[in-house]
């Protein structure tokens, strides 16, 4: 049974994924040492209880998710929650790796890239490069699949894939051709996609101004769930670990979370 090191690990998933290139609210990488060496790699969205859990029952050496520890703001004291989950991947000498805004941009593997893939958006391109707007880059901009640029039928369409329901605001009858997404809680980009000149934007939740925004503007406006939007990025990383360390065990977990 040949073994990954953590070290050899945790240095492909920090260059894979650039995170040298970003600024973000938590610690991108390693975030709890457990095992030295590695064979079963459980990948996830969030590190909850509920989810290292899982992770541990199937013997996990090291989880990869996407919403990690230690997010600013928040207090940094060990206490309660926050313990109880440190002191449990501990005990399980597991290896927590967070990866937060670097796996929703990866042009490949992240969650906007994946999102358009499982929904069949077209993707705008300039010269080669994902056609973006907004903080970071974080939106991205393309097109509804083909026979899919009404409205009504495009909700429907999102809702039988993310097997959800989705929140819409916006006239089903009206056909569009430039759309614009972030998956999670990006609903603070909408001003952003609108000045872009998007007709649509899709993001994981949703705040009290954006009604009126889309109103005002005539911008649809659809939220489909912050942890329904993030549940590809990881995967994908998942296929990726898989074909450059075959001798690993990848397995993902999702732990269902109606946000
Ligand atoms: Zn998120």
């Amino acid at each position: 049974m040949s073994l990954v090191s953590r070290q050899t690990l945790s240095q492909w998933l920090n260059q894979s994924l650039q995170v040298h290139n970003f600024k973000d609210y938590a610690p991108n990488g390693l975030q709890l040492q457990g095992k030295p060496t590695i064979k079963k790699v459980v990948m996830g969205v969030t590190a909850s209880k509920a989810f290292l859990e899982k992770a541990a029952q199937v013997k996990a050496d090291a989880v990869i998710v996407h919403h990690g520890w230690f997010w600013k703001n928040e207090d940094p004291c060990i206490t309660n929650m926050k313990y109880e989950r440190i002191a449990y991947a501990i005990k399980q000498e597991l290896n927590v790796f967070g990866y937060h805004l670097p796996l929703d941009a990866h042009p490949e593997w992240g969650n906007n890239a994946q999102l358009a893939k499982v929904l069949d958006f077209g993707v705008n391109r300039v010269e080669g490069q994902v056609e973006t707007c907004g903080q970071g880059n974080l939106v991205w901009l393309g097109s509804p699949p083909k026979g899919k640029e009404e409205l009504g039928a495009l909700l429907q369409h999102i809702e039988t894939i993310l097997q959800r329901s989705v929140l819409f605001i916006g006239d089903k009858t009206k056909r569009v051709s430039r759309i614009a997404w972030c998956t999670g809680g990006a609903q603070g980009y909408f001003d952003a996609a609108i000045a872009a000149g998007a007709e649509l934007f899709l993001t994981g939740e949703a705040s009290e101004q954006v009604f009126h925004m889309a109103q005002e503007n005539g911008v649809a406006f659809m939220a489909a769930g912050h942890h329904a939007t993030e549940r590809y990025g990881v995967q994908a990383l998942g296929e990726a670990l898989k074909a450059q360390f075959p001798e690993l065990d990848v397995e993902f977990i999702d732990i269902p979370n109606p946000v």
